[in-house]
């Protein structure tokens, strides 16, 4: 006999999490099924950014800043959140072309952020390394989570608060609307499925998703551990590599310019996709990364060459304490070539949400709140 809920979610990371909680939050009955023993993909091996700086002005930094809010919600469920802000280290004059022309266009554009000059950005921020710094743009907005200990307490949160039941240890392998199944055979009847399966294409809906445009992207990362004396970070640290990675700076004229730079003197940081950036965990560990490879060039073993580019390049921004690395580790996400998540309804009623490629963390909340309505 089937069992009964008006919503079943498939996938326990940040997107069905953020589905889960939108569709409880509206009065509906929530059954989330997520494979493993707790979450264990992309949403608890990311740097733990919420990071609206990097997201296009307009629809997508509003979605951002939605998302922020709601993080901000969660400290009282228990999830550690703090206000850090973000800081773009720049140390060669057309990066710096690139901040303060960024920095002008920004209030126009609604989005909060200041250009700091050299000495007072040694002052404010004093993690950071001051040999070359030509200037800093500096954003109040991005928060830090820990996204092992969020995805830890964000379901015990709902299950109390909205009594959303979790099913771990439960692969869904078969949707017909109005029926999801499990790998044990177990069957619950639902007006609504959304299928938040991450990077996992070939479960559920394999030609949907292979028609989808949805490539796999991995990412390689790495720990310090905790950092002595109570030292602190700061606000996240990006590079000038990091403003040819995200789209918000996409509105500065000069950027062609610095990209043509980076292909001419960085080619191999460019083919890995190695933009470097740095948070600070309530550990206190710096959670370091990271490099891109997409779908073929894949390995399912890690290079020691990229980490070491990506060390390498962080020393120029930072100077750390105490820099040994504890911890190595890759994720892999779901990207889609042009917008922020994919989403499809190949059954009524059955919605494939996909990952919002690197920016579930910056992403998920506002997505969901929005798809809800
Ligand atoms: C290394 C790395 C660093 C990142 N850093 C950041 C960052 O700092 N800030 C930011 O905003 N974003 C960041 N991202 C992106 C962000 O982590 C992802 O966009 C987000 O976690 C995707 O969430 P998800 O729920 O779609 O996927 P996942 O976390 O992969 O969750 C999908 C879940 O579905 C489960 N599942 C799949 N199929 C089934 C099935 N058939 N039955 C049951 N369960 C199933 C899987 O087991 C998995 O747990 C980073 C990503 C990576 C990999």
């Amino acid at each position: 006999m089937s069992r009964r809920e008006d919503v079943a979610v498939v996938g326990g990371g940040i997107v069905g999490l953020a589905h889960a909680w939108s569709a409880a939050a509206r009065g509906l009955s929530v059954v989330v099924f997520e494979r493993g023993p707790r979450a264990e993909m992309a949403s608890v091996r990311n740097f733990g950014m919420v990071w609206p700086i990097g997201q296009p002005a307009g629809e997508r930094y509003e979605t951002a800043m939605r998302s922020r809010a709601r993080w901000l919600e969660l400290r009282d469920a228990g999830v550690w959140v703090e206000e850090c802000g973000a800081v773009h280290v720049v140390r060669r004059p057309d990066e710096l072309q690139v901040i303060e022309e960024f920095a002008a266009v920004a209030p126009g554009l609604g989005v909060a952020c200041e250009l700091v000059r050299p000495a007072d950005a040694a002052r404010r921020f004093p993690a950071l390394n001051p040999d070359g710094l030509l200037g800093v743009l500096h954003s109040p907005t991005e928060c830090v989570v820990d996204p092992r200990q969020a995805l830890a307490v964000l379901p015990e949160f709902l299950a109390r608060k909205f009594g959303v039941e979790f099913r771990y240890r439960t692969a869904v392998t078969d949707v017909q609307m109005p029926f999801v199944r499990t790998a044990a055979g177990d069957e619950w009847r639902v007006d609504r499925c959304l299928v938040c399966s991450g990077a996992d294409f070939e479960t559920l809906f394999p030609r949907e998703f292979a028609a989808s445009g949805l490539t796999r992207c991995k990412l390689q990362m790495m720990a310090t551990g905790p950092q002595p004396g109570g030292w602190k970070l700061g606000p996240h640290v990006a590079g000038g590599l990091t403003l040819a990675h995200y789209a918000a700076f996409e509105v500065c004229e000069s950027l062609p310019a610095l990209k043509e730079r980076f292909a001419a003197e960085m080619p191999e940081h460019v083919k890995l996709g190695i933009h470097v950036m740095a948070s600070q965990n309530h550990l206190g560990e710096v959670v370091i990364g990271d490099s891109h490879e997409y779908d073929d060039a894949i390995s399912p073993f890690d290079s020691r060459r990229t980490d070491d580019l990506i060390l390498d390049y962080l020393k120029r921004l930072v100077r750390l304490p105490d820099p040994t690395i504890h911890r190595r580790w890759h994720g892999v996400y779901a990207k889609h070539p042009t917008h922020p998540q994919f989403a499809a309804e190949p059954q009524p009623g059955c919605h494939l949400l996909a990952s919002p490629g690197g920016a579930g963390m910056t992403l998920a909340f506002g997505l969901a709140e929005a798809w809800w309505g």
